[in-house]
Parts: C-alpha cells; structure tokens; sequence
C-alpha cells in the first residue's frame, strides 16, 4: 500500500465528498487559506446524492428552518448549530458560488436552473478554485490516532493528517456511497451510536387494498399513533403505489413508524381522507347532503353513496373504501343506514394503513440515529471522545424533514466545524 505523497501531513482529512464534506472543505479553505485540505471519498464521482437530490433540482434549504423541522440529538444543540450558519448565509454563500435560488412551495429554495448539477459543479468548482485536493475513489477503512494527529488508511493508499472530519453521511441509498461505513469509524475512534432506521422512505403495506390504486395521489393526514404518546399528524399528498403508500406526508411520517418498532412500542399509521375535519361534522356533512364548511358537494338526497363520495375523494379511491367496508355504492345516500353512514364517516377520517415495513436504506432520503450530538462539543463539532476529530452532516444524529432541511444541517455542521478547524 502506498504511502501518502505528502512528506508532512495534511493539515485537514475530509472523508467523504458529499454535501457536508465539500462544504466544510470549502468554508475550511476560504477562513485559512494557507491549510492543506484534502477530501477522500469512495466513489468514483462525488455528489452522486446531490444529483437525485429533490428529484434532479436539488432543495437546497428552506426560507424557514428551525428545530422543530429535525428529529434526533437535543432541539438546543440543534438550534445552536443552525443559528451559527442559517438560512440567510447559505442562500448568500450559494450566490457568491453562482448558484442563484428561488422559492417554490412550503419555502422550499431552489436553484434558478432546478438542475441539481449547477449545484454540484458549483461546490467542485469552489473547492478546487480554492486549492482543495479532491481524492475519488479513496474509501477509508481505517483512522487511528497517531503521533502527528491521524493515520488513515484507504484502500488505495495510507496518508497522515493532523485533523480529521468525519462526513461519510448515513445508510440511505448505499449505491451513491454512503453505505454507513463511517459508523464504523467513527465507533472505532470511541464515539457510540443512536440505533440508526431509515427515514423519510416509503411504507409498504400488507393486504391488496392498495394495488389497483397505484399512481393515484391525494390529500391527506397521515396519524402515527405510538403507545402513550401524543399522535403525530402530518398532513400532505399521498401517493398510492403497487407496494403501500409514498408521496411527502408518508415519507414524513415513515421516521415515526420506524422509530416506535425500534423501541417495540405499539404503532398504528391511519390516513384521513377529509383532513380537517372531523367525525361530528362528516356525518353531518352527509347527513345533510353537503360536507365540510365550502359544502363540496352536489345535492345528495338523491345522490348515491358512491356519487358522493367522488365529489369527497378520487373515485377509484371512494369505490375502494366502499368495496372495503362492504357498503352499497348505488344507492341514495339517504337510503344508507345508520350504522353504515357511521361507520363510512368513521373510516374517511381514520383509515388504517396497515404498514408491514418501509422500503428500507435503498429508497429511503435519510437515515435516522448516528453519532451522539452529546459526543460532540456544539460550538465547534469537535468530538468529545478523540481530539483533532469532527463530524459534520447526516453521521450525526440528527434527521430533518422534507423540504430542503437536511441539506440545511450539511451547510450549517460544515461550517461551525470549519470555522473551528481555521481557528486552530
Ligand atoms: C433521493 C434523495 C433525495 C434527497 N433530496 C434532498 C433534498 O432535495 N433536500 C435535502 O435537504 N436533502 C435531500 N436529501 C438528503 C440529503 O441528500 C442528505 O441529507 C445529505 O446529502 C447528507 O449529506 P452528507 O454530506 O452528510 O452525506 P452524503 O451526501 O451521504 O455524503 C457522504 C459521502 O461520504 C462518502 N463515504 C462514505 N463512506 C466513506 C468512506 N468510508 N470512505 C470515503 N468516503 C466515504 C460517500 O461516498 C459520500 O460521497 C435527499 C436524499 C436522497 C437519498
């Protein structure tokens, strides 16, 4: 195995070239110029996450982020951290890069191209303009403490370094290269792990219910009920597909799911079809022939149950509920008994998704657990359990929600670790 080119050891190890990795390098070189930086990363080519990232146009942040839009390690140390880099310097620092952004739906920024590539390029083109040293196709399988700080080895050659940054991202997607290996390092080096799950990844579903409704997409409120907890309600789209359910108010839901199995607490995900409103009002609505307050419907003395329904919920959907709970789509809605109407008004508001898995790391957008936000000091990123060590991004334990937050922790983690790195 080859030894490192570098007579005297690299100033700042970065493993792993992803959004938090790149990112770091790049805040690390613009604070101290004079540092030799070099980010090792296993793949072939780096930013293949930022790439399928929010469909092909990459979210990179959010008008609005708090710690309340993250799971995991302590909402203060996550607050901390994005306070000391928020959303106002990563829209900033992305224009000095030349990747302008632009708000779409529920504050979710974009770049003005909507290619993710523009934003990969950028970030490469930003780190190279500031002379760090882009390694591909070096995956580290060991770090240890040395003498003159780290000893690292890939599988292609062994370097020094006096500092090194963990940024090897979590377990979800292994094909783009963050297959969970710098776990092992980082326990290796003494850190321990919240149990890791996936995250924001569809939830596959047992029984047939959900087969022939496969590419229909619907407003709902997903409910992840947990044993003696309060339930956690997301509302949002929902996508029928041929294995359970996907779409955003799923994928934010499927952290919750995993989380309460991990813990081997009791768990039921149920969907309302009418989110909004609730028992009393849907049996009135359909007592008096119109539902809700804008009055969705048609005048339903002499509607059929059925015709109703498809003024409430897609079609296919409103024939599915009906053929499940065993009611007589065609007859007038003022023919259907009590106990039927109860029931039907019931169901809308609580349907059971009867969720067997999730489709697990392959499909899932993040990864839930990872290293202990306690193991870390909050100012600076540094461990707590080996000095001249930090971890940045998704190998922490902390998991965003959909919309551009978790790309909002890798810029934030990366620069309170590079502003500490330049300092010493
Ligand atoms: C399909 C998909 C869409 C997403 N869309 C969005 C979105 O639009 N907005 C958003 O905010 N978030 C999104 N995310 C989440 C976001 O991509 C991640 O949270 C973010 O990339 C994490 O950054 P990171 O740098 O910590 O890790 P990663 O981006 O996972 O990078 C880790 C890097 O480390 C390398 N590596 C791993 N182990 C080793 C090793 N042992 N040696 C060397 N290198 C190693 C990997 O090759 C990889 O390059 C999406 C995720 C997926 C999967």
């Amino acid at each position: 195995m080859a030894e490192s080119t570098h007579a005297e050891p690299i100033d700042v190890a970065i493993v792993g070239g992803g959004a938090a990795g790149l990112a770091t390098a790049i805040f690390a070189a613009r604070s101290a110029p004079g540092l030799s930086i070099v980010i090792l990363d296993g793949a072939r080519k780096l930013g293949a996450k930022i790439l399928v990232s929010g469909g092909g146009r990459c979210n990179v942040t959010n008008r609005s982020v708090t710690a309340r839009d993250f799971h995991g390690g302590s909402p203060h140390v996550i607050k901390r951290v994005l306070a000391a880099f928020p959303v106002d310097r990563t829209v900033s620092f992305f224009g000095e890069i030349g990747v302008e952004l632009h708000e779409e739906e529920h504050g979710k920024l974009f770049p003005d191209t909507n290619q993710a590539r523009t934003v990969l390029d950028s970030l490469m083109n930003e780190a190279s303009r500031r002379g760090v040293h882009i390694l591909p196709e070096h995956r580290v399988t060991g770090i240890a403490p040395s003498d003159a700080g780290f000893r690292i080895v890939t599988d292609s050659a062994t370097l020094r370094a006096r500092r090194v940054v963990l940024a090897t991202g979590g377990r979800s997607l292994p094909k783009t290269g963050s297959d969970g290996g710098g776990y092992a390092l980082a326990t290796a080096l003494g850190h321990t792990l919240v149990s890791l799950t996936p995250a924001l990844v569809p939830l596959v579903l047992s029984g047939e219910f959900h087969v022939p409704l496969s590419g229909i997409s619907q407003d709902v409120e997903v409910a992840v009920r947990v044993e003696n907890s309060n339930p956690v309600r997301i509302r949002g789209a929902m996508l029928w597909t041929h294995f359970g359910v996907s779409g955003p108010s799923v994928l934010d839901a499927s952290r919750h799911w995993h989380r309460a199995r991990l813990d081997g607490r009791a768990v039921e995900v149920t969907a309302s079809f009418l989110p909004g409103e609730d028992f009393p009002a849907i049996e009135r609505g359909l007592l008096a022939s119109s539902v809700g307050p804008e009055s969705r419907g048609v005048a339903q003395s002499k509607s059929t149950v059925r015709k109703t329904l498809s003024h409430m919920l897609p079609a296919r959907v409103a024939d599915a509920v009906l053929g499940q709970l065993d009611i007589e789509g065609t007859i007038p809605l003022s023919h259907l008994p009590r106990d039927h109407r109860r029931k039907l008004a019931h169901s809308l508001i609580r349907w059971r998704l009867p969720v067997s898995d999730s489709r697990g790391y392959r499909y899932a957008e993040v990864t839930a657990g990872g290293v202990r936000l306690t193991e870390v000091d909050v100012s600076t990123l540094a461990s707590r359990q080996c000095p001249d060590l930090f971890l940045v991004g998704e190998i922490l334990d902390v998991d965003g929600r959909l919309g551009g937050f978790n790309f909002q922790w890798a810029w934030s983690t990366a620069h309170v670790a590079a502003s500490a790195i330049s300092r010493t």
